[in-house]
Parts: structure tokens; sequence; C-alpha cells
């Protein structure tokens, strides 16, 4: 059957928001192969986010549930990616490019031994071809691929990037079990707990608003000036490597090449120079907001708007201000 496979990822028996942008994401491409959209759900008892998928157009919804499964365990969730792939036979295999995504999908393109374009920011199907844009070489260009005798593609997308639609999608949302035959060597390696870090309240993979601090901030203390404005704005706080090297914040709050991707809809760059290896993590932002006291930092060539001035002047003021229209 021709289509399009998503796997959607849940957590506590919520589905992950960038899995939903992937089914929704499926759903729009699915109706341009002409084919099903079936949404894999994996997990000790995965059928909690069979409302939301059926709400975003799945025709079906194939479930593999088994205790082991709660949390993410490797060759397991390959084996049940791989049995879905043999029913479902699709075109196109989707999932997030979140941190499962980046593991599992390798994992299963080795094992189908077809091809695989990871973090795409761009998806387009035309006549039964399809092809995947991602940024490369730390988002200094963009690589359009199409996948050539090679089924089914495998594509993750990136977070953020793809919208859900508000209206529900029409879709038959069929639900219903998929049979794996596991064996105990398929859980040779698993995930036993998964702890929140401590004080984290938004994870900036996932924010929809980003504030980033850098070597600007001067030390830890002054990263309250950074929560304060991603408070008032709703948003999640980032930092720059120099930041977290001086040990003034978090690894997990780290933008970049060698921290996390973000695509926000809004992305503020406070005291940060706008490296490359920065830019390689939040480039792809879809309003990027700089404050610097050096009009000739990098950042401003990428930024939409640029404030020149220091940035303990210049946050204090915008806090109010957003402060006051939120009122
Ligand atoms: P700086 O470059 O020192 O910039 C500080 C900026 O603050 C300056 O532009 C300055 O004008 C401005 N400033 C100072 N005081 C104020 C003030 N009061 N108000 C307003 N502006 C002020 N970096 C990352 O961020 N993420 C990564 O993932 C990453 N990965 C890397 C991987 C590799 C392999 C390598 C080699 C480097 C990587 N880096 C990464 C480091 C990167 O090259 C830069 O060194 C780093 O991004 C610089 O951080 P910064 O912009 O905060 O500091």
């Amino acid at each position: 059957m021709a289509g399009v496979l998503v796997f959607a990822e849940q957590r506590e028996g919520r589905l992950k928001k960038p899995s939903l942008e992937a089914v929704s994401e499926g759903r729009r491409l699915a109706a341009g192969l002409g084919g099903d959209l079936t949404v894999l759900l994996i997990g000790d008892d995965p059928t909690a986010g069979i409302p939301d998928v059926k709400r975003l157009g799945a025709d079906r919804i194939l479930t593999v549930r088994e205790p082991r499964l709660r949390l993410y365990a490797p060759e397991a969730y390959t084996r049940a990616a791989e049995e879905a792939v043999r029913k479902v036979d699709p075109d196109l295999f989707l999932m997030a490019a979140s941190a499962m995504g980046k593991d599992l999908a390798p994992r299963v393109a080795a094992r189908l031994r077809t091809g695989l374009a990871s973090d795409c920011t761009g998806l387009t199907c035309d006549g039964g071809s399809i092809s995947a844009r991602r940024p490369v070489y730390s988002g200094k260009a963009i690589a359009t691929m199409t996948f050539v005798a090679c089924r089914p593609a495998m594509a993750t997308l990136r977070p953020n990037v793809f919208p859900i639609p508000a209206q529900p999608a029409g879709g038959r949302g069929e639900a219903l079990d998929l049979p794996v035959p596991f064996e105990d060597s398929h859980f040779r390696c698993r995930t036993l707990s998964v702890e929140a870090a401590q004080g984290t309240k938004l994870d900036v993979a996932e924010a929809d608003i980003v504030v980033s601090g850098g070597r600007a901030m001067k030390g830890p203390e002054n990263f309250k000036y950074i929560q304060e404005l991603a408070d008032a704005l709703g948003g999640a706080v980032g930092a720059s490597r120099a930041a977290v090297d001086a040990g003034w914040i978090d690894h997990q709050h780290q933008v970049g090449q060698t921290g996390k991707v973000v695509s926000p809809s809004l992305y503020i760059a406070c005291g940060i120079s706008g490296a490359i290896q920065h830019l390689a993590g939040m480039s792809s932002s879809k309003v990027i907001v700089a404050i610097n006291k050096d009009a000739d930092a990098p950042i401003f060539k990428i930024a939409d708007y640029g404030i020149v001035g220091d940035l303990y002047e210049v946050i204090p003021k915008l806090v109010a201000e957003v402060r006051k229209l939120k009122a």
C-alpha cells in the first residue's frame, strides 16, 4: 500500500509536539502521493495518543504494545518500526528529528537498506518523486536531495518548522494492534528512567520563543535578565557555548552545532556575537532579534531586527514593555 508512515513519539501518555508536526506533514504528503497516512505508536500502552493522531488525519493507527517499551529501547523500537514498514509498505517513512528520532531513524534505514535525509526543513512530492530540503555546513547552505530508487524514502523533520493545523483533518482513524515477535535480545539496551533536569521550565528545542544569553552575561547571576525576558514572553532560556563552557548555565540550554538545534517563531540573541557554530543551531528561526553593543557583530547579518545597545539597559525596558502589552 502506498502512502506515508509516521512514527509518533510519546512521553508519559502525551505525544511530543515535534511528532504532531511530523504527523501533520505526513497528512499533507500522503494527500500529494495519493496514499494513506499511517501512524505508528509504540509503548507499554500507546493508545493515549490515538485521539490526537486521529484529529490530525491519520487513516490508520498501528499500536505496538509491550511493558518494556514504556521508554526508548533502541533495538526493540527498530524491530517494531521494521515490522510496521513491512505491513504498510509506505513510499515515505517520517519521524521527528528529536533525540530519539536521531537515534532510531538511521538504525531503521540501515535495517531496511534505504535512504535517509535527516533534520529536514522541507519536503515535496512531485508526481511520486520525493525530495527533501535540509540545512548543511552548519546552516551555510541548503541541500535539496531527491530519493532515487530507495523505498521507503526516510526523513526526520526538524522540530518547530512544520505547522500543525488548528482544524481537524479528515482521516479514517482506524486503530489496530501490530503484533511484533520480540526476543529478549531486542531489550539488551533500554532506558530505565528519564529524569527532568532541575528547574527546567521549557526545553529550548521545543519552545516557540527562545531568549539566549552569551559571553556578555559575564556570570551565572546575570542570566536572571534572560530568564525575566523569557518568562515575560512565555519562552525558554538558551545560551551560547561560551556561556555554557564558562559554567554559567547548564549544557541542556546550549544552542548551536554542539548544542541543540532550535527553530522557534522568535529567537532573541542577547550579547551573542553570531559565530557560525551558534548560527548552525538557530538560523532557521522564523524571526531573529539581536541585542548587541557592537554594531558590526555578525549576528546582525542574519537578524530580522537588531538593537545596538547594552543588554543590561535594553532587556529591562523590553520586559517592561512586554508586561505592559500583556496587562
Ligand atoms: P562572543 O563571541 O565573545 O560574543 C559576545 C558578544 O557579546 C560580542 O558580540 C559583544 O559585542 C557582545 N556584548 C558584550 N557585552 C555586551 C553588553 N553589555 N550588551 C550587549 N552586547 C554585549 N558556540 C555556540 O554558541 N554553540 C555551539 O554549539 C558551538 N559549538 C562549537 C563547536 C566547535 C567545534 C567550535 C570550534 C566552536 C563552537 N562554538 C559554539 C563556539 C563559537 O565558535 C563561539 O566561540 C561562541 O558561539 C561565542 O559565544 P558568544 O557569542 O556568546 O561570545
